[in-house]
């Protein structure tokens, strides 16, 4: 497991990027190195590239950010200040071919851009309404958008107090460079059909983690190590009797919003689905400065992942206890009905999703518990001398998410 995320965190895995591919081709020829019939799944995606935004009024420069999915232009033109860009604010004002100046709040900032483009004005500027820059996002991309760039509330109520005392304010605002682009991104999938023919059941077990990782971030714990875990599984488990169908799978995209879990899933036949029993996701499960292993449900409730893999942590020596919490790649599996759970150490370390994520935080022991805990549940399942899944009984005790620490993407 080491190794594998030796290999795998020599560079960050971006979604879409040749490292991610490179992690992919690795992945796929571990898995087909341990005899399984493997599956290089591609899906595409939209990835957005942020622009260079620069804004001047009354030829000073200001600090000033962009927001996703801002239309490029360069527009120069007279301030019309706008309130909060309601359409009702537009009343009355004549915005054709000018600058709209609005104040952040009340509703989104797609909805102040559209007003304004519909009103005719030319490019927006927001201005927020509490200290601090604007990190804003239009939500999706639109062809009725005019290019709007976000300033400072001291730098926007100045502006506002000028237009109010009559001033004529001409402002600038340059966006260039932005871009949606169409990516590709790739799951792994490797599959273990039952050894014992006559005893097989129809039951499926999904064992997952996600392989790309942020810009900037070697994802050695994010998630090279779930991506380590589940190849060693794999590796384990590929000559061991079983009366189950194992998936081990590596998504792509997880970071851009669980793309590549979503696509999986939506690739399976409602067969497929109702013959999943369980699905275990990996994330995040080998940093040294993490705490505890935890298991999350989606809604916060156990189910027969979380029951059996508290038996299996009772057997391990590691009592494990569970909570509520998404963001992994769990998220698709259990708005299609499919018990699963997502297992990590809580709180995160302090250097997830940093260039800090690196190799020497990785502890192998937290590793090695982590596999040993999953396998040993997906085991006590896949064995062909057990009884189904849904016999397993364990309350694990509830952990209170607010002592997380960060966000888990
Ligand atoms: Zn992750």
């Amino acid at each position: 497991m080491y190794n594998h995320i030796a290999l795998l965190s020599a560079e960050p895995r971006v979604a879409g990027t040749e490292a991610e591919w490179n992690a992919v081709k690795y992945i796929e020829a571990e898995f087909s190195s341990y005899g399984y019939e493997t599956e290089i799944q591609p899906f595409t995606f939209e990835n957005y590239y942020a622009p260079k935004v620069s804004v001047s009024a009354d030829g000073q420069t200001l600090s000033s950010s962009g927001f996703t999915y801002t239309p490029n232009g360069n527009v120069t033109a007279n301030l019309v200040h706008v309130g909060l860009g309601a359409p009702s604010d537009f009343e009355g004002k004549d915005v054709t071919g000018k600058i709209a100046l609005i104040q952040r709040g009340d509703f989104s900032f797609a909805e102040k851009v559209l007003n304004a483009a519909e009103a005719g004005a030319s490019a927006v500027i927001i201005y927020n309404n509490a200290p601090g820059g604007i990190n804003g996002t239009l939500g999706e991309p639109s062809d009725d958008y005019v290019p709007a760039a976000a300033i400072s509330q001291a730098d926007g109520q100045r502006l506002a107090a000028a237009l109010a005392g009559g001033q004529t304010v001409s402002a600038t605002v340059s966006i260039t460079g932005g871009q949606v682009v169409e990516e590709t991104s790739h799951n792994v999938i490797a599959v273990k059909k039952p050894t014992q023919k006559n005893k097989a059941t129809d039951q499926i077990i999904v064992v997952g983690a996600h392989h790309d990782s942020v810009p900037g971030a070697p994802g050695a714990n994010d998630d090279a190590s779930g991506v380590s875990a589940t190849l060693e599984l794999a590796r384990v488990m590929a000559n061991m009797p079983t009366d189950t169908e194992i998936r081990f799978v590596t998504f792509g995209a997880e970071e851009l919003g669980l793309i590549g879990s979503y696509e999986y899933v939506d690739s399976l036949s409602q067969g497929e689905i109702d013959r999943i029993v369980g699905m275990w996701q990996m994330d995040m499960v080998g940093s040294r400065d993490a705490g505890e292993l935890v298991m999350f449900t989606v809604d916060g409730q156990k189910n027969t992942v979380t029951d059996l893999s508290a038996a299996a942590g009772v057997r391990t020596g590691t009592p494990l206890t569970y909570g509520q919490e998404s963001r992994s790649d769990h998220v698709p599996f259990h708005y299609a009905g499919i018990p699963a759970a997502l297992f990590i150490h809580n709180p995160v370390e302090p250097w997830y999703h940093t260039p800090e994520d690196s190799l020497d935080k990785i502890s192998k022991e937290k590793l090695q518990e982590t596999a040993e805990i999953v396998g040993a549940a997906v085991y006590q399942v896949a064995r062909p001398d057990t009884p189904a899944l849904e016999r397993s009984k364990v309350a694990p005790k509830p952990v209170d998410y607010e002592k997380m620490v960060g966000g888990l993407q």
